[in-house]
């Protein structure tokens, strides 16, 4: 396969010339990583990742999906199963597996970033096949037990400045402490995630509150001191470089209780005596809380909405949550949101991140928002949507209405550690082809569109998360 210096860019001679030279300006500017989801225990501990099939197979669920989706049973693949019940454990076996069936991901992100991995991490420039499986295997293997591979020498050569990794509310942090400790020059920092002890519906949500409640000493049983907790845990977050939380719920539901009904509907949540509609309303009540409280620690608020989480009972029977059966649904950003922008959509210093599953809204909720309230900006296109044509359609959708001015730049969004530079180097591409196109018909100059360039792949990201 060897990575074409042009690829991604487009067919036009001009305009992919354009585009050359604005990306040659760009690509090796450091990445900003401001929300993923690698393990912050790599880079405390820089031990060498394990075999080729755990790092790069098992844990990928765009991977399985697609696997799963023709028909492979995820047993073959190595995914754990909850009742412990027999799976592949042999690398080998799993990676000759996924070898022979690398045609399913023709035309897919998952082939360019595996293409662009396999060959800058390893040095793999055929296309994975059952001849050369074995081959690669072992390739593979040998290089991620030497020291380039570690987990901090990859985050140099990767040119990474930040990351931020995505973190329980509940947890201790002791992975970045030990970090910041080690005197390592690398910035990884925690974002604070809690949707465990802020969502009625989450599996285990009494208990959550409940060590939320002992880790900060509060009585969470009532409104006041559940609200204090939080209070602490966002400044212990923030203490070990956190500049952001982040809120996945199944709608964008905000609300702008009084502060007698907000306490109200927090003790029918104690007592776990709420609706499906009561839930949702105290999951929108906490959105407007967070931003309160973002307003005072300065934490960046983002919100993930419309992903019908578990969607396939069987495989969450068997094997649990984040097994690539979330699946978008649909979602009202313009009602939903409207509490939470009468209270606090005008305040300039607050910073409200958006995302979105339902590409729909683009053009006709989330850039008008973002184009308007100064408290908003437009999250990247993200999960099913950080691809070439998500992010193409990305750009055509809100640029006309939101600007540029009012989007983050790009995030990752991954736990594919190795994968990293590849989605960057995707996001830089398509951002200077759309550049070049609108060079090409005389609606930018290239010096704009150059300046622009480099606020996409870098300087935005930096300045939406306070890094
Ligand atoms: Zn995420």
């Amino acid at each position: 396969m060897a990575l074409h210096e042009d690829r991604l860019f487009p067919g036009e001679t001009a305009m992919r010339g354009i585009a050359r030279r604005l990306f040659a300006a760009i690509e090796r500017l450091p990445i900003v990583s401001p929300h993923g989801h690698t393990d912050p225990a790599w880079y405390a501990n820089n031990s060498a990742f394990p075999d080729p099939a755990t790092l790069l197979i098992k844990p990928d669920h765009y991977i399985f999906r697609m696997l799963y989706s023709q028909g492979i049973p995820l047993e073959r693949l190595g995914v754990k199963r909850r009742d412990g019940g027999p799976v592949e454990t042999d690398g080998r076996t799993i990676w000759r597996l996924f070898a022979a069936n690398w045609h399913l991901f023709r035309g897919t992100p998952s082939r360019i970033w595996m293409e662009h991995t396999l060959e800058t991490v390893f040095g793999l420039a055929d296309p994975p096949n059952t001849k050369n499986a074995d081959h690669f295997y072992d390739v593979m293997s040998e290089k991620l037990a030497s020291p380039a591979l570690r987990p901090r020498a990859l985050y140099e050569q990767f040119n990474i400045e930040v990351i931020a990794t995505t973190d329980s509310a509940l947890d201790n942090l002791e992975h970045h402490d030990a970090i910041l400790k080690s005197g390592w020059k690398g910035r990884v920092i925690p974002t604070y995630r809690p949707d465990h002890v802020v969502d009625p519906e989450f599996e285990g949500f009494h208990s959550n509150i409940v060590k939320l409640g002992q880790l900060t000493g509060e009585d969470v049983m009532t409104w006041r001191g559940y609200l204090a907790a939080h209070r602490k845990r966002r400044a212990f977050f923030k203490a070990r470089g956190a500049t952001a939380s982040d809120h996945g719920h199944a709608r964008a539901t905000t609300a702008n209780l009084s502060p007698q009904e907000a306490e109200a509907l927090f003790g029918k949540v104690v007592r776990g005596q709420v609706s499906p509609a009561e839930a949702d309303l105290f999951r929108g009540q906490m959105l407007s809380e967070m931003a309160k409280m973002s307003l005072d620690d300065g934490l960046v608020l983002q919100i993930h909405p419309g992903s019908w989480r578990n969607h396939n009972v069987r495989i969450f029977h068997d094997f649990g949550r984040d097994m690539g059966a979330d699946i978008p649904s649909q979602t009202d950003y313009v009602g939903a949101l409207k509490p939470l922008l009468d209270a606090l959509g005008n305040e300039p210093n607050l910073t409200i991140i958006l995302f979105t599953l339902d590409e729909t809204t683009y053009s006709r909720e989330l850039a008008p928002l973002a184009g308007h309230y100064p408290a908003l900006k437009l999250g990247p296109p993200w999960w099913f949507f950080d691809s070439v044509e998500g992010i193409r359609r990305f750009r055509e959708a809100t640029t006309e209405t939101a600007g540029f001015y009012n989007t983050v730049g790009f995030n990752d969004d991954t736990r594919a550690y190795l994968s990293i530079p590849a989605r960057h180097d995707v996001a830089r591409r398509c951002d200077c082809a759309y550049l070049a196109r609108l060079v090409a018909e005389h609606r930018l100059d290239e010096d704009d569109a150059a300046e622009l360039a480099h606020d996409l792949a870098y300087r935005l990201a930096r300045e939406a998360y306070r890094l």
